[in-house]
Formats: C-alpha cells, structure tokens, sequence
C-alpha cells in the first residue's frame, strides 16, 4: 500500500510524459494509447506439449544483466573536445525500454541534424538508439567489439519486462516518470513490428503456475535481492492487456493457483537481425572497435559519441555503481506448434515459445552480484526436467 502510494504521488500530474529534467525539453510523440482497460476473454489455446528432454537442449548461455540501483546512467560528459551521451545499465529491462533509452538519448544530442554521431556498442540499447539518431537525421557509425548474435543482448530471455532490476524501491519515486515515459513509447513502437516477416516481435500466452494464492506472493522481490518497484503494476494498468485466474474447471496444471496473460515476446535473432538491415538500410556501417579506457572516447572522429557499452561500461569507466545479475537460460529445438509459455517461479523455472528455440530461464538464488559467467550444465538441465514435471503432470480439460 506504501509503495503503491509512493510511486503515484512521484508521477502525479506529470502522466502524461513531460521529461523535463531528463531530455531538456518535451517529447512529441508520448501519448497515452487510446486503449480501454478491458479484459480479454478467457480462452485456452490447445496446449501442445512441451518436448522437455536434455537431448532437446542446442543451447545453453549465461550473461550478466546491467543493473544499477539508481537506474540507468543517461547523462552527459564532456570529455576533451567530445560530447559523450551515456545510456547504459538497464538491468533486466535493456529490450524492452530500448526504444525510450533510445529516444531519451538521442534528444539529449544538441547538435545540427547531419552531424556525425558514433554510438559504442550493438546490442539492443545501441542498436535502436543509432535507428533514433538516423531517424532524427545523424549520420551514424556503431563502433564496437561485438555485435549480434555475441552481444550479452543475445542472451536474453525476450519478453516484455520492462521493470525487471532497473531501479531500487529506495530510488524509485525519483524515476517513475522517465521509466514511465520510456515504457510507453516502447510499448507503442514495438506495436508497430508486428507481422513483420520472420516475426520479430509477437505477443503469445502465458500460464503463470503458483502453489500459494497469488495475493500471498509478497510482490516482486526475491531473495537475496534489494527490494525493486513494481512499476509495470502500478503506472502501466493501462496499456497491456490484464491476467485472469484460470477457474479450477479449465486448469489443465498441477497446481491450484494459475493465471493467463498475453505477453509481447521477442524473437531476438530475427529482431536482432531486423535492427541490424534497417540501420543499414539507412546508411549506417558497424566498425569493430574495442575502447581500453575512458580517454579513448576522445580519439574519435565525431564529435558527438553515444555509450551504449552495457556491462561493459563496468570495466571501461570503473564504474562501481554497476552490478551483475546473473542469468542462466537454454534453448530447445523450436516446436512451431508450441504457442504458450508458463512461468513457475517456485520450482525455478519458466520457458517461453519462441521461434528461435525454446527459451527456457532458470532462475538460481544468488544471482544478484554475481559476476560469473561460466556455464552450469546442471543449472538448464534442472530447468528443463521442471518443465518435463509440468507436462507430465498436465490433464486434459
Ligand atoms: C538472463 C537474462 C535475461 C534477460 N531477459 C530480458 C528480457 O526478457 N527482456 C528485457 O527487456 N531484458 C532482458 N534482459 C536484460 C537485457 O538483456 C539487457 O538489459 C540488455 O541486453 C542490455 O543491452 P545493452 O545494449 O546495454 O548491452 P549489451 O548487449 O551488453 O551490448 C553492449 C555492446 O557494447 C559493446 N562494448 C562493451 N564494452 C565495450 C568496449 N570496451 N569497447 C567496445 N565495445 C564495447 C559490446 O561489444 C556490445 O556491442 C535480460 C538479461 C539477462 C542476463
């Protein structure tokens, strides 16, 4: 109730997405989407089972999420004669507040359209924020040491979590306006990528399995973790469409407490790809450059220079307020009939259908600050025989 007080007094009357103090001036294309507040109808796909076998797994990965307690780092340095924009540390939420970090960048630029800028990084925060800059009229070159599909963005689970550790509680009043304005126009961009060939974004089905009623669930924190806002709850009722309970009749789960909800869900190597062709398209070239250190940003040619480094900022600027939160999850050869997913978080596990395998998260305690990167077979394989639990113990309804 607190917390949930707390955030609405931070936005107040600035709903409608001024962000001044953040960007300088205010944005034109922020508006609340004329979208009513209804709740879908209950209907259950047919739920083709999972083949959740180990021999199944072509992939397994780890990466570390970029989180910072007080948000993302979004402002300006002036660095010799270079101007260096920072936009990075968007924690579990890089995908998809991608198109407002962008945005938010790219107005910070105060320069005449056709300046060269060079963006440092190709993940989803650098790759969209040089689109927002071609858009705005720059001529972009993304410099970096990897892009897709060996960027950590890669490794992401991709779905829609836009507060996923991208702030504190303790610092959350402070951000809820620009988090807000970020997420809504992500949200509407992303709209706009759907039926795209090769299905970049989609929305699919979630079942959410729980063994105690959802209302006992203490909200979003996890053990071992800081107390983080519940933003998307609080300040997005709006926008996407609302979960149901599904009633006892039609649960074909083990557990008693199930809710379904759609979710928008990332293909990352189609999406990844379509960044890569439109930011080409528009005239943009990637060169392979890895910066050793701070004043290496001074020896570029533009004038104007984005940081999109991500975790990698952690090393290249010492900077502490950084931490790791590390993520471990594997993929299945893709089913194309699979069209749900289904988060269990009490055994650890969740998968969602996407068409570039099977992507299926596990969660370990101990995640947060914890900067290893090595790969724990048994972490995805546990995962993967949870899953194997849930389909075995479905029933027909
Ligand atoms: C397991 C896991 C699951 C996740 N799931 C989701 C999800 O479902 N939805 C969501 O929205 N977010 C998710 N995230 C978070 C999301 O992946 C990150 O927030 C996002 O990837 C950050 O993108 P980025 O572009 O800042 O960083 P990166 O993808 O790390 O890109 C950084 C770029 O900078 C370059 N670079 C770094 N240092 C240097 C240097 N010194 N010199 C030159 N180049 C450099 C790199 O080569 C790379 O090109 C998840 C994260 C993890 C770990």
């Amino acid at each position: 109730m607190q917390r949930r007080h707390f955030i609405k007094q931070a936005v107040g009357a600035g709903l409608a997405g001024s962000l001044l103090g953040c960007a300088g001036r205010q944005p034109a294309t922020v508006y609340h989407p004329p979208l009513s507040p209804i709740e879908l109808p209950l209907s259950l796909p047919p739920l083709e089972k999972v083949e959740a076998r180990s021999d199944r797994i072509v992939a397994m990965n780890v990466c570390t999420r970029p989180f910072r307690a007080m948000g993302p780092r979004t402002d300006v340095e002036v660095m010799g004669n270079k101007t260096v924009i920072h936009n990075y540390g968007h924690g579990g939420s890089g995908w998809s507040l991608s198109w407002g970090a962008a945005a938010l960048a790219e107005k910070q630029i105060q320069a005449e359209t056709n300046t060269p800028v060079a963006v440092v990084g190709c993940g989803a925060i650098g790759l969209t924020t040089a689109i927002a800059c071609q858009r705005a009229g720059y001529q972009v070159t993304i410099y970096a040491k990897e892009r897709p599909p060996y960027v950590r963005s890669s490794y992401a689970t991709g779905i829609w979590s836009p507060d996923s550790r991208i702030v504190t509680l303790e610092h959350a009043s402070g951000y809820a306006q620009t988090w807000q304005w970020m997420a809504r126009l992500s949200y509407l961009r992303f709209q706009t990528l759907l039926g795209l060939p090769g299905h970049p974004v989609e929305w699919t089905t979630m079942f959410r399995m729980a063994d105690k009623p959802f209302s006992e669930k203490g909200g979003h924190n996890i053990p071992g973790e800081p107390p983080y806002p519940a933003y998307q709850h609080e300040l997005l009722n709006d926008l996407t469409p609302k979960a149901r309970n599904v009633p006892t009749e039609l649960n074909p789960f083990a557990t008693p407490y199930v809710r379904q909800f759609p979710l928008l869900m990332f293909n990352i190597s189609a999406y990844s790809q379509y960044l890569l062709d439109v930011f080409t398209r528009n005239g943009g070239v990637i060169v392979h450059r890895e910066l050793r250190q701070q004043d290496d940003f001074k020896h570029f040619d533009e004038p104007v220079i984005v940081n999109c480094t991500g975790y990698g900022a952690k090393t290249l600027l010492n900077d502490d307020t950084i931490t790791p939160v590390r993520g471990q999850t594997c993929k299945l050869i893709p089913q194309p009939g699979l069209q749900y997913g289904i988060q269990y978080f009490d055994k650890h596990t969740s998968f969602y259908p996407r068409r570039d395998g099977i992507l299926v998260q596990a969660g370990a305690e101990g995640d947060f600050n914890n900067p290893q990167a090595n790969i724990d077979p048994a972490e995805s394989i546990a995962a993967v025989n949870a899953i194997a639990d849930i389909m075995q113990s479905m029933r027909s309804v």
